[in-house]
């Protein structure tokens, strides 16, 4: 017998909470079970509920995403008023924060960074990378509620199915938090979302100077592409911003197409690369480790190879 009962899904990124319905279907596979919460956002709630399945429109005067607290308490409203017994919430960086907040609101078990999901003998199974990415853990949660959140790119976007439903709540938060929203701006340097890349132009710490930067950046924007890069690269060369690293303390990423440039393979970084449909590794080292999970390798000297391409 499945035991995992009513399930509802938030993130207040709309890509992401498509990709949790997928989740929830996948776990429950009876649309009535799966409610969606969108908070103060009308345009969310269209799209969720053109998902087929039921969304709870959440008007939450002063509630605002970057207030994870005051999230946290709206979303235990009204995960009590539906006696639900999972929430899934997106393992992105706010995600994280809110999944311990509500867990601990909901006297919930939790676990973030999920990569997996199964009902193994009536219970939901959880995969996550441990031990730095070397392996991977199957866990499970004890409490009878339990608060998930599920890696960005883990599941498929929910396609747009007939069915769903809305129904509007209104909730208030009394005690403020603490936390008060000044302004909102848009970020000034170097944005960019690796993760949503169909290409991607991996940059290691084979690539000797900023000249092949700017190389490897034209390829990529000749492909159409975004440049990526491993940790040090950020960090100790700070060539790039953190926000295009890959790996475990960077971004997982999925794209069709993954170039590798002097890259030898460690764990933490091949673990945020290792589900992009093809590999492609250039590195002078004909036993670099990234050849043993590349689809196509080439040994050759960048400074020989990038040019040309
Ligand atoms: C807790 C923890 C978390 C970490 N998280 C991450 C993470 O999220 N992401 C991440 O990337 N790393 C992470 N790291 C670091 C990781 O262990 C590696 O040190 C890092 O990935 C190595 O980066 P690299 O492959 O660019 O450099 P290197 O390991 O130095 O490899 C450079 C490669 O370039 C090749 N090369 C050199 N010159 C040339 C040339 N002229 N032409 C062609 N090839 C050449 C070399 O043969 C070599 O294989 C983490 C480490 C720890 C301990």
């Amino acid at each position: 017998m499945i035991k995992v009962g009513k399930i509802v899904i938030y993130s207040e990124k709309t890509e992401l909470a498509r990709e949790l319905v997928t989740a929830a279907l996948e776990i429950q596979g009876a649309e009535r079970s799966v409610t969606a919460v969108c908070i103060n956002d009308e345009e969310q709630t269209r799209d969720l509920a053109a998902r087929g399945i039921a969304v709870v429109n959440l008007s939450a005067p002063g509630v605002h995403p970057s207030d994870t607290a005051s999230t946290a308490r709206a979303l235990q409203q009204v995960v009590d008023e539906l006696e639900a017994e999972l929430v899934l919430l997106a393992s992105n960086r706010r995600g994280k924060e809110l999944a311990g907040r509500l867990a601990q609101r909901l006297n919930a078990g939790c676990l973030t960074d999920v990569t997996g999901m199964a009902i193994q003998e009536g219970r939901l199974a959880c995969t996550r990378n441990t031990l730095g990415g070397a392996t991977v853990a199957t866990q499970f949660i004890k409490t009878a509620r339990q608060v998930i959140a599920v890696a960005p790119r883990t599941y498929e976007p929910a396609a747009e199915k007939p069915g769903g439903s809305v129904d509007d709540m209104t909730v208030s938060i009394s005690a403020a938090s603490g936390i008060k929203l000044v302004e909102t701006r848009a970020r000034d340097k170097d944005s960019v979302d690796i993760t949503t890349a169909d290409l991607l132009v991996v940059v290691g710490q084979g690539l000797e100077n900023q000249e092949d930067l700017v190389r490897a950046a034209a390829l990529a924007r000749f492909l159409g592409g975004e440049v990526a890069c491993t940790k040090p690269v950020a960090t100790d060369r700070k060539w790039l911003s953190e926000e295009r690293v890959i790996g475990l303390s960077g971004k997982t990423c999925k794209p069709q197409l993954a170039i590798l440039l002097g890259i030898s393979g460690q764990v933490q970084f091949t673990v945020g690369i290792r589900d992009a449909r093809t590999i492609i590794a250039i590195n002078n080292d004909e036993n670099a480790p990234i050849f043993q999970m590349a689809d196509y390798v080439m040994v050759a000297d960048l400074a020989d190879v990038l040019p040309p391409l």
